[in-house]
This record gives structure tokens, sequence and C-alpha cells, in this order.
């Protein structure tokens, strides 16, 4: 293994009974990078984290993680790595303070309280209610202190914003952009474009649990698809924007409205639309479903 990876995964196969659930599935994660694992729904997301840390087995394949294998070295693994699950399950009687302080104490007290407070403060966690007592996205809350506390070199997050109200959410990114400015690693599973988008420094693309591409995030941010609605002052026909390349009209209305969708440089299509007289200009990004959609049908036209 390369001294600088964090994860070294090859030709991993799992199945659950009959189901495969893994299908040859590698990846190569630097030290240092926040790394985005995205993939919709059944795509092995959770069964690849949880092979690595080896809390179920492959049939086939190899693992390393921060240069050893899960299998042999679990409790060093898991003292240097800050995993949050994407079931969470906790002592629900206790109250965040308890288990915050348990799972300290399991850790050697490595974790400096003051950092513990200021993780909780920064998420607007309460400390003095009993868990049970918590919404999820507290819950969630929670989950996301556990992983961070110990300051480990390695987060392995599944989902970790799926709960949370936006600017929670926004939060949680910035504390996952300073643990990897500080020198973890991070690997952010999600199905959230997005997040991943935003602070992610590559991104490996999971489908029917194999890769089907890994890129570093700028260059998915250039691809990817967004949609344009536009408002002009008056009827026109505005052939020039309608003929750029990557441009598919989707809708014009009666009332000046034109939609598209475009896939390029946005920096080409404001200059070409700056060209006419417009009221209103939006846009927003493809969804992920869109984005999969546009991957699916490259790979077929291949
Ligand atoms: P999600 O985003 O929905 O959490 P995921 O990408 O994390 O999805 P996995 O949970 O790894 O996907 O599931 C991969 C495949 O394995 C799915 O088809 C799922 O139904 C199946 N699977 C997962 N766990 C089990 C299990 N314990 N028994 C049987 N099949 C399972």
């Amino acid at each position: 293994m390369h001294d600088s990876n964090a994860i070294q995964v090859k030709d991993l196969v799992k199945f659950y009974g009959k189901v495969q659930a893994l299908n040859g599935v590698n990846l190569e994660v630097k030290r240092g990078e926040i790394y985005g694992f995205l993939g919709p729904n059944g795509a092995g997301k959770t069964t690849t984290i949880r092979c690595m840390l080896d809390l179920i087995r492959p049939q086939r394949g190899s693992i390393s993680v921060l240069g050893l294998n899960p299998k042999a070295d679990p409790e060093v693994i898991k003292a240097r790595v800050g995993y949050l699950p994407g079931e969470l399950h906790m002592d629900e009687n206790m109250t965040a303070k308890q288990l915050l302080r348990f799972f300290n104490r399991l850790r050697g007290n490595r974790s400096d309280w003051k950092f513990i407070e200021e993780l909780s403060e920064r998420l607007k966690l309460e400390l003095k209610i009993p868990i049970k007592n918590f919404s999820k996205g507290n819950k969630q809350k929670v989950g996301i202190v556990v992983a961070l506390m110990h300051r480990p070199e390695l987060l392995m997050l599944d989902e970790p914003t799926g709960s949370l109200d936006p600017l929670m959410q926004q939060e949680v990114l910035r504390m996952l952009v300073e643990a990897r400015d500080n020198g973890a690693t991070v690997f952010l599973s999600s199905h959230i474009i997005s997040e991943v988008q935003a602070i992610a420094d590559r991104v490996a693309i999971i489908r029917e649990g194999k890769i089907i591409e890994v890129v570093e995030t700028s260059s998915l941010l250039k691809r990817s698809m967004r949609k344009v609605h536009i408002r002009f002052q008056e009827h026109i026909e505005a052939e020039e924007l309608y003929n750029l390349p990557g441009v598919e009209v989707i809708a014009k209305d009666a009332s000046m409205g034109v939609s598209l969708k475009f896939e390029g440089e946005m920096d080409t299509l404001i200059k070409t639309i700056a060209k006419y007289p417009v009221n209103d200009f939006e846009t927003e990004h493809a969804s992920l479903e869109e984005i999969f959609l546009t991957y699916y049908e490259e790979q077929e036209d291949n």
C-alpha cells in the first residue's frame, strides 16, 4: 500500500445470502483528503463501510485502513477512527453527557472535555437531557460528537447530516473541513450531492455494488447538469442561447419564460444570456438522480 493512503480496498465482494451487495469494490483514499462516497439507496455504501471496520466480513477482497488489516487489528483501528453509523443505537436512558463521558473513558480519556463541550455547543446539543427524549436530529448530533471528540486520524461517516436542519448541516460540514485541515482523513458517505460537492476533494460514485467513477469534485461540478429558468423582458427568440452546446430547451411559456437544462461551463451560458433583455434568472442543480441518470446513459452508450 502506498504510504499516503488512509484506505485501500481491493476487489471487495459481499453477499447477504443470495443478495450481492458488493461486486468488486476498489477504493483508494489518500491521507488528508475528504473523500465523498456517493450512491443511491441500496448501492452498497453502508456495506462497504461496515466491511472496512470489520463489523461484517466480505467473502472476497483485501482491506487496509491506516495501513492496518481491520480483521487483525480491530481495536487499534477503532481507537484511531471516528465512526458515525447510519443507524445509531445508543443507551437512551443516559444523558448525552453521560454517554460522551462513557465513550471518553472507553477510549482512555483521550478527549479534552473542553473540546467535547465546544463541539456540543456548536451543534446546540443539550447535554443534560436523556437521549430517549431527543429528536432524531439531536440523536444524530450525539453520534457526530462521539465520532469527532477524540480527534481521530480517520473519520468514517455514514450519511452524517440526513436528519439535521440546514444550519446544523452546514455546521457539521464546517467541522469536517476543520478536521481535514488539522490533518484528518474524512470518508463521507452520502446521497446528498450538494454536501459532497461543498466539501469533498474527490468523489467515488457507487452503483449496484460497483464503483462506477472516481472524480475530482471540481470536475463533477463542471459536469453536473443545471436547470435554468429565464424570464425575458419581451417576446424574443433567443436562438444563440438555444443553440449553445449543452443547452436543451425543456419548456417555453407564453409569458416570456423559458426553462433549459444545461451541462457545461456556467460562464459561457451567463455571457450568452446577458445578450438578451432579462427580467429574472434562476438556476438549480440537477438532483443526484438526474446526474446518476446521465452517468447511466453515458455508460449504456459506451
Ligand atoms: P442506503 O443509502 O439506503 O443506506 P447503501 O448504499 O448504504 O444504501 P447497503 O445498505 O450497503 O446500501 O445495501 C446494499 C445492498 O445489500 C442492498 O441491496 C440491501 O438491500 C442489501 N442488504 C444490506 N444489508 C443487508 C442484510 N443485512 N441482509 C440482506 N441484504 C442486505
